[in-house]
């Protein structure tokens, strides 16, 4: 059993989520312990964690937690992974994690054995399905995966949603089973880089975006997702009518807070 961060680094930090209140009001500490691991394609990690604070925990479709993943001196390094699915019950959270290489998150990710602790606060995030919306279009890629699975399986039967995820092989590509009318591309980088906004943005401009008012979800690298918010405002999206969220961006690591250093308009 190895913690994350033993008590003694964990003592000295200087936390600013040290108090769950400002953004973090309405979340609470889960002190994880690692149930199960198991690579279920060839770049995709899933994680259960249980904890004895997952009894009552109630979240969005979307939502996600932060991991207290490092420390880098005395500051907290974080990771954000999204709800795929809770059974509360078994207080068991199940998270899908991408290998994409090498970070922080990365390793943990690939250390954690059965027993091994990690402290987390959850539930976080702002973008969940928009109840008012005619139509969904969900755009990412395979960091989005559960965040846009999670929230297609929400929706009901009389909905309709379109996904566009990008993943690295054909193996990779999870069943999607949900109420709702969906409609399913999924596009293979087969060795390209992650990040490259070509194939999304090349859909962005095809995709049929259906009559009435619908929403678009955009979600992956941070430049990728500010190209599909461009391409999909030209096309006569409304700003109100899609939820922009870089998970992470290409050739830096995220902050410590878990998400990538500020550059553009996102937040969430
Ligand atoms: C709200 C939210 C929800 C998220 N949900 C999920 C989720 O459910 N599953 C998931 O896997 N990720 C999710 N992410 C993204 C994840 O937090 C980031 O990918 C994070 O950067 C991983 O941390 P790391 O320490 O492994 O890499 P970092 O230290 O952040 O980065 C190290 C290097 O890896 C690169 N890198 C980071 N992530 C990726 C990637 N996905 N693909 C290719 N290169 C990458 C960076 O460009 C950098 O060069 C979410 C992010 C947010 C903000």
């Amino acid at each position: 059993m190895t913690d994350a961060l033993p008590e003694t680094v964990l003592a000295t930090l200087d936390d600013p989520f040290a108090q769950l209140t400002g953004s973090l009001a309405g979340t609470r500490k889960l002190h994880f312990e690692v149930a199960g691991t198991e690579q279920v394609s060839p770049h995709l990690q899933r994680l259960k964690l249980t904890a004895r604070e997952l009894d009552g925990f109630g979240y969005l479709p979307g939502q996600d937690v932060m991991l207290l993943v490092a420390a880098q001196g005395n500051k907290p390094v974080r990771r954000r992974y999204t709800i795929r699915h809770l059974d509360p019950a078994e207080r068991m959270l199940t998270l899908d994690i991408v290998l994409h290489g090498d970070g922080p998150g990365e390793r943990w990710v690939r250390s954690a054995r059965p027993g091994d602790r990690i402290e987390g606060i959850g539930p976080r995030g702002k973008i969940s399905p928009s109840p008012d919306a005619d139509w969904h279009l969900f755009m990412g890629d395979e960091s989005a995966m559960p965040a846009v699975l999670v929230m297609t399986e929400s929706l009901p039967a009389d909905s309709e949603a379109t996904i566009v995820l990008e993943v690295p092989d054909p193996e990779d590509e999870q069943d999607v089973n949900a109420p709702a009318r969906t409609r399913v591309s999924w596009l293979h980088r087969l060795g390209g880089h992650a990040g490259d906004p070509a194939a999304l943005s090349a859909e962005a401009a095809e995709v049929e975006l259906p009559p009435g008012s619908g929403h678009a979800y955009l979600l992956g690298e941070a430049k990728v997702v500010l190209r599909l918010r461009e391409i999909l405002a030209s096309r006569g999206l409304a700003q109100d009518q899609m939820s922009p969220k870089a998970y992470w961006g290409r050739g830096r690591a995220n902050a410590g807070h878990g998400e990538p250093a500020r550059e553009g308009p996102f937040g969430a």
